[in-house]
């Protein structure tokens, strides 16, 4: 019996053990049955979490593009590999088969080496979600370059220390990009940014807003004419298992962002299967993923993971909220969308408005709802579950990191059971621990603690681009042989987990350890209330007291405050305790966010201890004004 599918919870048990009693036996079958070899493998796993150094298949060689394109040319030569849906609804949807896939990569690719790229070089891609992109990261993959996607948001100063960092020979850019009714002028940030990167040779530009921009005589060419000119073949490069896909930046969330490295068959092996399974992706479905390729959901989730099941995957270029909040709706029933997979930020901001843009549409395609990037809180996993699934469609809370490279813990739908704000069990072949702050694990259930992995996994990252060392500091360290996420967690008498939020936000008040997570979702069951943020300030007896921000859904400011903040203490007292009532509520009009749409706490935290002379890096903050206005109005 094939282990690839899995299809009901018996069975999930029986793979889960075995896969964690033998991991190599696990994965070598998997590996075998399922993917295209140049080049078999002499030893599955070895690894060493004190160095630290792990490798998948060494020996082995394959090219991923072979995998997630050339091997489906036969079966689904025709079919759409990505489905590209512009920011104006007006312009057609784009339906690229794998065939066409399989040429533009090739013409991509044979671009790159025209100009001089070779196995191993650094490529950084700075381009909006249109089909380029995709196909810039599967060019690269073709020939061996290493690709270093940077979030296409992100500005002048943040993509340069991105490029510097991993000294990028080459930059992928578009002439401009649209995002709602904006019109961004990328090539302009790009200009700003090159001023201080040296490694970089030459920038292509591909047309899409067709801006008037300035292109750098001897650097800047325009990407179409080199297209028209290459050739539809080029032979994929054999890579070694362990030779580096791509680097890839974490969001930045808690500090200096990270440059992961993941490297080629264990990564392809376990966002296939992953996928595969936690979608219980079919042959016929038409999966979204609303990620930006500039994370690593969109990596794993966009890109690999589904072109290596021979899906049909969807790139949306633009914003929820044009031309109107319908506009995901609008998609799924458009599309006949059978998977929806998105982010807490993206659906709080979906429940806040009027129901009416949801009831306008047909969802009936949908089987499978998806949530990533924070924890989902309670009120708005059930509207998503109510509203958007209407109680049919399971919703699968995946956590996972971009270090972990594909989804750790998770459901898998119509096999796990689901529970609002659960991500329920890990996934096959991840075995996680809980810590206390001591070092030793945490054993039996109905516990909390620090979320820890014990053994190594396919698809985790390897190192930090040219800092080893500080990947062995930030995640081994601190326990020994073991893989430290950074998150907190809980495991409830069924051994469900629940991400309670960052270790870093964890408040000590009056002695008691409070995860943020169970906090705001208290506070954002309250009727008025769209969204919120709680960090611990300095207070003499209690040592921590809690501080919250929150943003009122519209109807809620014209009511008073006073009555508003008893009531949310009172929902706090009710649901987690008079501990984590909260000494100050201070009402916002917005939170800090990272560019992936994350709460950055680390700033709120300043804020609250009145210590804002240094912010840290806000270089990956998508939203300064709101920060300028929290800290005037603090309380
Ligand atoms: P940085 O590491 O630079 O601070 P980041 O941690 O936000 O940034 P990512 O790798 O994009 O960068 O995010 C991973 C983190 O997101 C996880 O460690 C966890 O805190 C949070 N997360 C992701 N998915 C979930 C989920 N389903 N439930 C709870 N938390 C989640
Ligand atoms: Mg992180």
């Amino acid at each position: 019996m094939s282990n690839y599918h899995i299809k009901h919870l018996e069975e999930y048990f029986q793979v889960y053990r075995k896969s964690v009693r033998n991991p190599e036996n696990f994965w070598e079958e998997v590996a075998e049955e399922h993917f295209l070899w140049r080049k078999r493998w002499d030893n599955v796993l070895s690894w060493d979490f004190k160095k630290p150094e792990v490798k998948w298949f060494e020996g082995a060689e394959l090219n991923i593009t072979e995998n997630c394109i050339d091997r489906h040319l036969r079966t689904r030569g025709d079919k759409t590999a990505i489905l590209f849906e512009p920011n104006n609804p007006d312009e057609p949807a784009q339906h690229i088969s794998y065939q066409q896939l399989y040429e533009r990569v090739n013409q991509m690719a044979n671009v790159l080496k025209s100009q001089g790229i070779e196995k191993g070089d650094r490529v950084c891609i700075y381009l909006p979600m249109i089909p380029e992109l995709a196909i810039a990261l599967l060019a690269c993959a073709r020939i061996g370059a290493i690709h270093s996607v940077v979030f296409a948001g992100f500005s002048s100063k943040a993509l340069a220390t991105r490029i510097n960092d991993a000294s990028c020979k080459m930059l992928i850019t578009s002439d401009g990009s649209y995002r709602g009714s904006k019109t961004l002028d990328l090539k302009a940030i790009v200009d700003g940014a090159l001023e201080s990167c040296e490694s970089i040779e030459t920038v292509l530009v591909a047309e899409r807003t067709k801006n008037k921009i300035h292109m750098k005589e001897g650097r800047d060419l325009w990407l179409q004419p080199l297209l028209d000119d290459a050739e539809v073949k080029c032979s994929a490069e054999p890579m070694k298992a362990e030779d580096p896909l791509f680097i890839l930046y974490t969001s930045g969330s808690t500090g200096r962002p990270k440059g992961m490295v993941h490297t080629t068959a264990g990564y392809m092996v376990y966002t296939a299967y992953t996928f595969k399974n936690i979608f219980q992706y079919r042959e016929t479905d038409v999966y979204w993923c609303t990620a930006d390729i500039g994370w690593i959901t969109g990596h794993s989730y966009i890109v690999y993971g589904p072109l290596a099941n021979g899906a049909t995957t969807v790139m949306f270029e633009g914003v929820p909220s044009y031309p109107d909040f319908s506009r995901f709706w609008e998609i799924v029933e458009k599309h006949q969308i059978t998977h929806l997979y998105t982010a807490p930020t993206a659906i709080r901001a979906l429940a806040k408005e009027n129901i009416e843009y949801v009831e306008r549409h047909d969802l009936s395609s949908l089987k499978v709802l998806g949530s990533v990037g924070e924890p989902i809180n309670e009120e708005a996993w059930h509207w998503y579950n109510d509203n958007i699934g209407k109680k049919q469609s399971p919703i699968v809370d995946t956590w996972w990191q971009t270090e972990t490279g594909g989804i750790m813990i998770s459901p898998i739908p119509f096999v796990t059971p689901t529970k609002p704000t659960y991500a329920t069990l890990p996934f096959i072949g991840i075995q996680p621990a809980l810590m206390d702050e001591e070092g030793k694990e945490i054993k039996g259930n109905q516990v909390d603690g620090r979320l820890c992995i014990k053994f190594p996994w396919p698809s985790m990252a390897r190192t930090i681009w040219g800092d080893h060392d500080r990947y062995r500091d930030t995640y081994f360290s601190a326990y020994e042989n073991k893989y430290f996420t950074g998150d907190g967690a809980m495991r409830d008498e069924v051994g469900y987990y629940r991400i309670t939020g960052r270790v870093d936000d964890v408040i000590i008040v009056s002695g008691h350890n409070l995860g943020t997570a169970p906090i705001e979702d208290a506070i954002n069951e309250h009727p008025a209330v769209a969204e919120s943020a709680i960090v611990g300030f300095p207070h003499d007896v209690k040592g921590n007291a809690l501080y919250g921000y929150v943003m009122l859904k519209e109807f809620g400011e014209t009511r008073n405050q006073d009555n508003l903040r008893k009531e949310i203490n009172q929902q706090i007292t009710d649901k987690v305790g008079p501990i984590a009532k909260l000494d100050k509520i201070q009402f916002v009009n917005g939170l800090p966010k990272t560019r992936s749409g994350k709460i950055m706490r680390r700033i709120l935290r300043k804020i609250a201890s009145k210590d804002t002379s240094n912010l840290g890096d806000t270089s990956t903050l998508l939203n300064p004004e709101v920060v300028q206005e929290i800290m005037d109005n603090a309380l």
